[in-house]
């Protein structure tokens, strides 16, 4: 179980980390705004992390300056799709928040799944 106060600091976010490129990634995509790599545990042929430049925890953790992140983040979704030829076969994209939904890493980040046929249910 990862306190409160940890999940708020930044100086030792892995995510963080990687997009300084202190800590090796598989990039994908960047921007002025965003960051993508490859999931180290994928859970499909293509499953990618679509980050924030800047350290957000969570959706809750979005203000209201912040939200045009968003669109920066579904932007590049849509662009890295293109580039990894899942646009036509469709994919799935996925924001985890807080314990039930077994967030693990506390820097805001869009999961792309896709590259075969997923599973119907969304929940496990
Ligand atoms: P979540 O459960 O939504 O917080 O997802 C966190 C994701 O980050 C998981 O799918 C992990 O496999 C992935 N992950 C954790 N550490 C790394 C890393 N160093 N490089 C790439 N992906 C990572
Ligand atoms: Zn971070």
């Amino acid at each position: 179980m990862i306190s409160p106060t940890d999940r708020f600091k930044n100086k030792e976010c892995i995510f963080c980390k990687m997009i300084a490129g202190t800590l090796p990634s598989e990039k994908v995509y960047e921007n002025e705004h965003v960051f993508a790599f490859r999931d180290i545990n994928a859970q499909s042929p293509v499953h990618v992390l679509i980050i924030p430049k800047k350290h957000i925890v969570d959706i809750l953790d979005v203000s209201g300056e912040d939200s045009e992140i968003f669109q920066h983040i579904f932007r590049a979704a849509q662009l890295i799709a293109g580039q990894l030829g899942i646009a036509g076969s469709g994919f799935r994209t996925v924001f985890n928040s807080g314990d039930n939904a077994c967030q693990t890493m506390y820097h805001l980040h869009l999961h792309l799944l896709g590259g075969t046929q997923l599973g119907g249910s969304l929940v496990g």
